[in-house]
């Protein structure tokens, strides 16, 4: 039977909820961990079956060099227990201007990228190479001052500002940042942009977990219980409980639990209109929080190969026409997928040997596809038919090794990890949409406005991309909660 009284009760075991419990557990004080699924990982968590051992769906993080995982790891004096590897290598793939599907060079091992051999790839004529040129190098090299200035316009707004060929844009946009972000170009915010593309451009990216990343969440779990607190599994929080404007503690299916602080992991939107409920907040914040973006949503494929398709460890397929503006967003969402669409797909053994049984793969797709859980399957079909089709354009032999498939979709995103509360909203592949008046200056707060309360994982405190943007939340978190809690103890 686990105590009832705590320091910090926090609520979910993905990325953000883990390693934020897990450095508090660290820094001394008596955490509780609650998670409703059996296993620590949320939007990232490891599955395995037959002899496959991958992440739930394609998760791949960035930067590569001075990961914020790894920093947690070594604070928690865990690095030895899980493995981080990056290749170096991909296997995207442009659509030139003949019609042929191109593989784009690889840097020489421990290299940047040539940007010549980019170009040359990407088509972009003698004439257009300067300015193209330009407009990488003062994005990567810009300053944080100038990246400050860049809080109120799209990253639309920035790229106008610069005269390059389309295949430019659309390698910018398509396989990044799109990927990182999961929204339109002319809603994400410039100065989210900026920033996390810089961290990628200078510190490179491509990382991934041996054993699925869910190991790596489980890892900083762990070190909760090897530091004096309690993590307890497939245990639904139903309700944190607030008396007079201040967390008291949470009702679970296993039970009450008391705490002064609960940090919560399980999204902004649930946390405020479904775990504590509207009745607790100031009317305004709650039309704030009801106003709020998610970001698009991602679903893909998983095929189980007999044999071995490709070496590279993940890639992109994508062409001029790959990029999503709020026109074609909507476009889409109305009608169903374009004719070409963005496909990511990752190979677990290519960077793990023991990710599948001896010469078979194990490759998943994922796409862009709205949020909303509750697709038909009419509309689930018909993206999941235009991933395939784009991925064997690239892969056209692959339909003779598939063994079996699976897809996957927004309603596994919501079961897995946060609960729908809002019409559209539940699937999300990110978090809260990183866009201009919710990203950079403007992201929301990680503290709410009821004392004892904070919100942890990609919707705050954090900036970049995806399970790293949730553990940059999770060091912020845990840091603003230390202090909040030694303030509390001194008074009492
Ligand atoms: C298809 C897909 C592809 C992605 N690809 C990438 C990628 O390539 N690179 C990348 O960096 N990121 C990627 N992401 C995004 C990344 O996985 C997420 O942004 C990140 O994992 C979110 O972490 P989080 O801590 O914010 O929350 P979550 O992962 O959502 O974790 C929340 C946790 O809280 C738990 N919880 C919720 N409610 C309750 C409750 N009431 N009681 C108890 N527990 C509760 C959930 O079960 C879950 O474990 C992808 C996501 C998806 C869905």
């Amino acid at each position: 039977m686990a105590e009832s009284r705590y320091d910090v009760i926090v609520v979910g075991a993905g990325f953000g909820g883990s390693a934020c419990a897990g450095l508090l557990a660290k820094r001394g004080l008596k955490v509780l961990l609650l998670e409703k699924n059996a296993r620590a990982g949320g939007k990232a968590m490891t599955l395995s079956k037959k002899g496959f051992t991958y992440t739930a769906w394609v998760v791949i993080s960035a930067p590569t060099q001075g990961t914020l995982l790894e920093v947690v790891l070594k604070e928690l004096g865990m690095e030895n227990k899980v493995e981080l590897v990056a290749p170096g290598v991909n296997g995207s793939t442009y659509k030139t201007s003949s019609g042929k599907w191109l593989i784009g060079p690889q840097p020489a091992p421990g290299e940047v990228m040539d940007p010549n051999k980019m170009f040359d790839w990407l088509e972009v004529k003698e004439a257009n190479r300067e300015e193209s040129l330009r407009l990488m190098t003062e994005l990567t090299m810009m300053s944080p001052q100038e990246i400050a200035t860049l809080n109120d316009i799209t990253f639309a707004d920035w790229l106008g500002h610069y005269k390059v060929p389309k295949s430019v844009l659309a390698f910018l946009l398509g396989p990044v940042a799109d990927g990182c972000f999961m929204v339109p170009y002319d809603t994400l915010s410039a100065a989210e942009a900026v920033r996390t593309l810089q961290d990628i451009f200078l510190r490179s990216g491509g990382v991934f977990c041996k054993g699925g990343f869910g190991k790596l969440a489980g890892t900083y779990a762990e070190a909760v219980t090897e530091n004096g607190g309690k993590v307890i599994m497939r245990a639904r929080v139903e309700k944190i409980m607030v008396s007079r404007g201040r967390v008291t503690g949470v009702a679970t299916d296993k039970g009450i639990f008391q705490a002064p602080v609960v940090v919560s992991n399980a999204g902004l939107q649930p946390t405020v209109l479904k775990l504590v409920g509207e009745e607790h907040f100031d009317k305004g914040y709650v039309n704030y929080v009801k106003d709020l973006v998610p970001s698009w949503g991602m679903m893909g494929t998983r095929y189980f190969l007999s044999k071995k398709v490709t070496d590279f460890p993940y890639g992109t397929i994508f062409s001029n026409d790959s990029p999503y503006s709020i026109e074609k967003w909507l476009k889409a969402k109305a009608e169903g997928p374009p004719k070409e669409i963005t496909v990511w797909y990752e190979v677990p053994v290519n960077y793990d040997p023991k990710a599948a049984p001896k010469g078979k793969q194990m490759l998943m797709t994922g796409f862009w596809c709205p949020a909303d859980p509750q697709l038909s399957a009419k509309e689930k079909k018909a993206w999941w038919d235009k991933g395939e089709e784009m991925l064997l354009k690239v892969f056209p032999d692959l339909p003779k090794y598939i063994e079996f498939k699976e897809g996957y979709s927004t309603r596994d995103v919501s079961n897995l990890t946060r609960d729908q509360v809002l019409p559209g909203q539940g699937g999300e592949c990110i978090g809260l949409g990183q866009v201009v008046d919710q990203a950079g200056a403007y992201k929301p707060s990680a503290k709410s406005p009821i004392q004892g309360l904070y919100y942890v994982g990609c919707d705050a405190g954090g900036y970049g991309v995806g399970i790293h943007q949730a553990v940059d939340s999770a060091i912020n978190v845990a840091g603003m909660v230390q202090k909040y809690h030694l303030m509390h103890q001194a008074m009492q």
